[in-house]
């Protein structure tokens, strides 16, 4: 037997993520984000419930790999390109679209004599990847003979805050790079397209929305219509009272205020939960809300138990979704929802329901 923790992955949910995202942008194509597992969902599970997204996007060629190899016939974007010259014979093969982010990615693709689908990446404020904008008109020149099809796309460093002011800096610079040009644009991650119509163009390339998610600070996914499609589950291991006074688990960070029962929860750092969540962090244990108390260990956690949960060894703790949002485990522990969804997947069995 495994640990007892599980994923629950609600593909119904899903589904209607996908229908709810395409509501906010009826003209747009959605290029469906599935990188990193599907954000800890499971890469060809996701695949398979997104099936009527536009195309699909990863940030490796094994991701892509695995997709052709179980039959994927969509368009799928490697949204970094190729990271070495080896993998451009099997981008072409497998019949791949490529982002092409520097002038290294262009003499790969000229000296390997491909000609593929490719997304040029504007570097217009977030500084990480992409061609400055007085760049734009030389990379474009250079690609014209290694593309099939060119779309230009950028991405925003701030989305998520709502009317932050370079999203519009950041437009800005975008449309004065590629005007002139007659190609398809894509600009929008979840937090752009929901926030800033003028966004969303041609392509669209929602992530976190997809999986129920809120992507934007301060407002919750059901306000924006979103259901979410992770719930983590474990189990209690062990129930004992503890007097007041006494300390619970590593570093004895906390100090009974009163007699009080604790749970142990076998997950733990080991198994995806971050360390940083601390007391205070909520979980459900049957479904009841309560907290987090002491340090998070290796293998297990301790979390106190109401007497109106009426927990005992074996029962059910929830610890993010259903009626626990995750983004709200996410901020008392220090971290945003996209990655508590990635670790997931560290050591959970997954199980599918919904469809
Ligand atoms: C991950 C990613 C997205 C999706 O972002 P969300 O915030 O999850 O919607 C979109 N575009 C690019 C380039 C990305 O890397």
């Amino acid at each position: 037997m495994t640990r007892p923790a599980k994923v629950i992955i609600d593909g119904h949910a899903a589904k209607k993520n996908l229908e709810a995202t395409r509501l906010h942008c009826p003209q747009s194509k959605i290029l469906a984000v599935i990188k990193a597992d599907a954000y800890g969902h499971g890469l060809l599970r996701m695949a398979r419930i997104f099936n009527e997204a536009d195309a699909f996007a990863v940030a490796s060629l094994d991701e892509a790999v695995t997709l052709r190899e179980a039959g994927c016939r969509h368009r799928i974007v490697l949204l970094e390109g190729p990271f070495e010259f080896d993998e451009i014979a099997i981008i072409d093969r497998l019949d791949l679209d490529v982002v092409i982010h520097s002038f290294e990615q262009i003499s790969m693709l000229e000296h390997a004599g491909a000609t593929l689908p490719v997304w040029i990446k504007i570097n217009t404020g977030m500084n990480r990847l992409g061609f400055d904008a007085d760049a734009v008109a030389q990379a474009y020149q250079r690609l014209s003979s290694t593309s099939s099809s060119i779309i230009f796309m950028t991405h925003f460093a701030n989305a998520q805050v709502r009317g932050d002011a370079t999203v519009g800096s950041q437009l800005t610079t975008f449309d004065t790079a590629i005007s002139g040009f007659p190609e398809e644009q894509s600009l929008a991650n979840s937090s752009a397209l929901l926030t800033c119509v003028n966004t969303q163009r041609h392509w669209v390339r929602p992530g976190l929305m997809l999986y129920g998610v809120s992507p934007l600070h301060g407002e919750t996914a059901r306000s924006l219509g979103l259901l979410p499609v992770m719930t983590l589950k474990s189990r209690l291991i062990s129930v004992r009272d503890v007097k007041a006074g006494r300390t619970v688990g590593y570093g004895g960070s906390y100090v009974c205020p009163y007699d009080m029962k604790v749970g142990v929860v076998a997950y733990g750092y080991g198994d995806g939960y971050p360390r940083s969540a601390n007391t205070g962090t909520p979980v459900l244990v049957n479904n009841v809300k309560t907290q987090v108390i002491g340090e998070c260990s290796m293998d297990m956690m301790t979390v106190q138990l109401p007497d109106s949960a009426e927990a005992k060894f074996g029962d059910e703790v929830t610890l993010w979704g259903g009626e626990l949002p995750i983004e709200e485990v996410a901020k008392a522990s220090g971290t945003i929802p996209y990655e508590l969804l990635c670790r997931a997947r560290m050591r959970a069995r997954y199980e599918e329901v919904g469809l």
